[in-house]
């Protein structure tokens, strides 16, 4: 069938959709189109920098641009460079895979103070999204605040020495922010017991291998449920770990009531098992999930939409990973779901030849192709190090001279 369809988002869940239409017709036009000059969302911006080895999705990505014929967008923003009702009448289906940006917001007293930073701000600036703000200033006794994979990944970076940083795309500039923090202790709180926290165990186990830290967990707890168990054997095996200066302590079931501090932040009220009472930090940094930022009108058009199948939102417009679910699940997890999305699409799509399709973006300036992306990766590969597997171009322009190849160090 010949049809045009067009993804919002070249992340992980945008790449699953692409792959499954054109797996199952080769025959579509599939254009995926994303805000920055290069693809693959949080795998590029949100994967930690230390885990190369699911990084590695990328090159499976790599295949649906390079052999099934989708076509990359990149540097065009839907809701701005493009309005979504344009983008609508230009294609036969629209997808709309624009993930969940923003940080939830801490509602507490106190939880707007300096020194308040959320997760995916701060892995954005670790990453060296092109968009994210400075590193800020964390002091010597950071609180991290969540008890999912985020907090852990965050944990160990702020734990990594420089030696255990070698093979990563850490850039310079937070190399060097992570190397001058000279932190003290770091508490990583939760709100639920240890069993139902949402880390995963094999995440915690990675800890034991930190040089610079000596690990302490308190009121884990117990329990009979084998999944839970997993996670709290895992606790008890860095329970005592290492010896090093850093101290790192672990705490469940603490309910955040308040954020202490006058011009900053100096302590976390918290009511646990045992009463209330705050926990001093320097700095609180929340991992407690992920919002949208309003691009796209998200809330209204999932509430319109109500409660249907495969993600559809209306006639010809459907919603995939987290902009559909939420800030749940894997970069695995997306795959299945894609699936059914492009299925469901292809069960109802009737497609129009008279569709524009990417000639709306022809009057667009700096629009990155493929081809601008591939240069992109081979000028940071060209820059890695023996310490360093790649090097990102940290900025809009810099990413954009290099789609161009013009010269990057100007
Ligand atoms: C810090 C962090 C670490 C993680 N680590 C792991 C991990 O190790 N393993 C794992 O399996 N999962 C991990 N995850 C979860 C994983 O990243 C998500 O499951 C997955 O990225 C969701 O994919 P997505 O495509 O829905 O969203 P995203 O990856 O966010 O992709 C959305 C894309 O849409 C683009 N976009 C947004 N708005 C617009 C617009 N208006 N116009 C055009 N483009 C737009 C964005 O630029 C982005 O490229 C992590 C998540 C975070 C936040």
């Amino acid at each position: 069938m010949a049809g045009k369809i067009a993804i919002v988002g070249a992340g992980p869940s945008g790449c699953y959709v692409a792959q499954a239409f054109l797996k199952a017709d080769p025959g579509l036009e599939v254009d995926l189109i994303d805000a920055l000059p290069v693809p693959f969302g949080l795998v590029r911006y949100g994967v930690a920098a230390d885990h190369q080895g699911t990084k590695g999705v990328m090159r499976q990505f790599a295949r649906i641009f390079e052999r099934q014929g989708a076509r990359f967008f990149g540097n065009v923003h839907i809701g701005r460079d493009v309005t979504l009702k344009a983008l609508r009448e230009a294609y036969d289906a629209v997808v709309l895979a624009a993930g969940l940006c923003e940080d939830r917001r801490l509602s507490i007293p106190g939880g707007d103070l300096p020194g308040v930073h959320g997760a995916a701000a701060l892995t954005r600036a670790l990453h060296e999204h092109p968009q994210a703000g400075a590193l800020p200033a964390l002091g010597p006794h950071p609180l991290i605040l969540g008890n999912g994979n985020v907090a852990i990944d965050l944990l160990r970076l702020l734990c990594k020495t420089s030696e255990e940083l070698n093979g990563t795309d850490l850039g310079p500039g937070p190399s060097a922010w992570l190397a001058g923090n000279a932190f003290e202790a770091i508490t990583i709180v939760g709100r639920s017991p240890a069993a139902r926290a949402k880390f995963d165990p094999v995440m915690i186990r990675e800890l034991g291998k930190l040089g610079n830290v000596s690990i302490k967990v308190e009121g884990a707890g117990r329990s009979e449920e084998p999944e839970e168990q997993k996670r709290l054997e895992a606790l008890a095996a860095i329970d005592g770990h290492g010896s090093g200066p850093l101290k790192v302590t672990f705490r469940f079931e603490l309910r955040p009531l308040s954020v202490e501090g006058k011009d900053r932040v100096a302590g976390l009220r918290v009511e646990g098992p045992n009463g209330e009472e705050t926990v001093r930090a320097s700095s609180v940094l929340t991992a407690i999930g992920f919002d949208s930022n309003g691009d796209l009108d998200r809330a209204t058009l999932l509430d319109e939409a109500g409660e249907r199948e495969a993600g559809k939102l209306a006639d010809g417009l459907f919603a995939a990973g987290w902009f559909r679910r939420g800030p749940r699940g894997t970069i695995p997890d997306s795959r299945t779901e894609a699936q059914a999305t492009a299925a469901a699409i292809l069960e109802e799509m009737a497609p129009d030849p008279a569709r524009a399709g990417p000639a709306i973006f022809h009057k667009l300036e700096n629009v990155v192709d493929y081809a601008g992306w591939q240069r992109i990766d081979a000028a940071e590969l060209a820059r890695s190090t023996p310490e360093r597997c790649r090097q990102k171009l940290p900025s809009t322009g810099e990413l954009l001279r290099a789609a161009t190849q013009q010269d990057i160090d100007q």
